[in-house]
């Protein structure tokens, strides 16, 4: 508890450091892990040897940046001589991380309780920069979590590590992502949550039914928590306009932790650089500046079991200017997901499409929808409703089109039941299956 304290104290202050400052202290971390991994990691002392280093020299962001980039499949064939033989006594024991990709790719990492230690500071921070109110209740709608909706229970359990670890807080109630939506509306209507954490499409597919009238937000709600998909900027203003409620979304990774906060103050995405390097980097290999989008490269600083040297976690992200609040913690402005989430036009360019624009439901009572790429010029619309009308169809085409940015041949297929997720209950509204 005590380290934890010290942890979170140490945090307040670099927060504030410049990046200068911030970046000197990053290097000098990654050595201490770059010598750790020379001689515990096989994997790492050849890669580190041929990036032109040895435990003699120093790091600097030149030479850093000469280190390859770690890609998920090397990790999921080569963990075994990624991961170090010996870790610090200091960083406790080991645990084993598995994750599983929509692909179903296994990417498995062992973790420590050092690791667990930084992601409970982490967090604790995240509650403090948007100063939440401890004494509310806590209502959690997430995958694989079983159901807790006993009032002594979770009174006694309340919001758990870290929030209980340092403060008495309100009760936190929990159910799983199965649960269907209409079943979710009714029992949050009932526990009446200050708070609610879970995915942005669960909301979204909340949202839905309370801007039909079909349900009604608790009054008491003042904040969502988004973890786990990409959340577009929609729904934020969605959530504002329903009744002010305001969304806060976390940037995060089961192989990493909490990677990016937002800021209480500006709304970027401060990235945490006390304990990560975050890169954002061009097809080119080289670092993005503010207002270009790249896809995102983490090392972990204190991942001393396998250690995550510039791990391309495939997301991109557009990078941010230098944030209005004073912290020297790098920023994003917009996480914008996987690449197997752009859309390919005819002439091979890429970009991101604002599909799923809430504005279908003013066509026809649709559910929910996701877009499939299957060829350049095969792109199969998914709708859960009853079948549309020739004029509905075209209407939706129109408004497809502008968010494809091509006028691309539709096909659409409808369904009766909520639309498959991926085996962690993310759901992505479009899906690339070119190249
Ligand atoms: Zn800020």
């Amino acid at each position: 508890m005590k380290i934890l304290e010290d942890r979170l104290a140490r945090l307040e202050q670099s927060q504030w450091l410049s990046p200068q400052d911030l970046q000197a202290m990053q290097l000098e971390r990654f050595t201490h892990l770059a010598v750790h991994a020379w001689h515990h990691s096989p994997f790492f002392r050849m890669r580190l040897e041929r990036a032109g280093w040895n435990p003699q020299l120093r790091w600097t962001a030149a030479s850093f940046a000469r280190i390859p980039l770690l890609t998920r499949s090397e990790l999921m064939l080569k963990e075994e001589h990624i991961r170090c033989h010996a870790i610090p006594p200091g960083h406790g024991k080991t645990y084993r991380m598995q994750t599983s990709g929509s692909t179903g790719q296994v990417v498995s990492v062992l973790r420590t309780d050092e690791t667990q230690r930084l992601w409970l500071s982490i967090a604790m921070r995240e509650h403090l920069w948007h100063q939440r109110d401890f004494s509310g209740t806590l209502a959690i709608i997430k995958a694989m979590t079983p159901t807790l909706d006993d009032p002594v229970q979770a009174a006694k359990l309340g919001w758990g590590p870290p929030a209980t670890l340092f403060r008495q807080t309100g009760p936190a109630y929990t159910q799983p992502l199965s649960m269907p939506v209409a079943e979710q509306a009714k029992w949050l209507a009932r526990i009446q949550p200050h708070y609610l954490l879970t995915y942005p499409s669960n909301l979204s597919a909340l949202l839905d039914l309370y801007e039909r009238g079909v349900a009604h937000p608790p009054s008491t709600l003042r904040e969502v928590r988004t973890i786990g998909e990409t959340l577009h900027p929609g729904l934020r203003e969605r959530c504002m306009a329903l009744d002010g409620i305001r969304i806060v979304d976390l940037y995060s990774s089961q192989e990493l932790g909490l990677i990016a906060l937002q800021c209480p103050d500006s709304g970027l995405y401060h990235t945490q650089d006390e304990h990560y390097i975050v890169e954002v980097l061009d097809d080119e290999g080289q670092p993005c500046a503010p207002g270009e989008v790249g896809r995102i490269v983490v090392t972990d600083l204190s991942n001393f079991a396998t250690p995550l040297i510039r791990y391309e976690i495939r997301d991109y992200a557009e990078v941010g200017p230098t944030c209005s609040c004073g912290r020297g913690l790098g920023t994003l402005k917009r996480i914008m997901g996987r690449r197997r989430n752009m859309v390919t036009l005819p002439d091979g360019s890429k970009h991101w499409p604002l599909i799923g624009s809430h504005h279908y439901r003013e066509i026809a009572d649709i559910r929910q929808y996701q877009a499939i790429q299957h060829t350049l010029h095969d792109i199969e619309l998914r709708l859960v409703c009853a079948p549309l009308t020739q004029e509905q169809e075209a209407a939706i085409t129109s408004l497809s089109h502008r968010a494809l940015g091509y006028p691309f041949k539709l096909r659409f297929r409808y369904f009766e039941q909520e639309l498959p997720k991926t085996q962690g209950g993310k759901f992505e509204e479009f899906i690339s299956r070119v190249d």
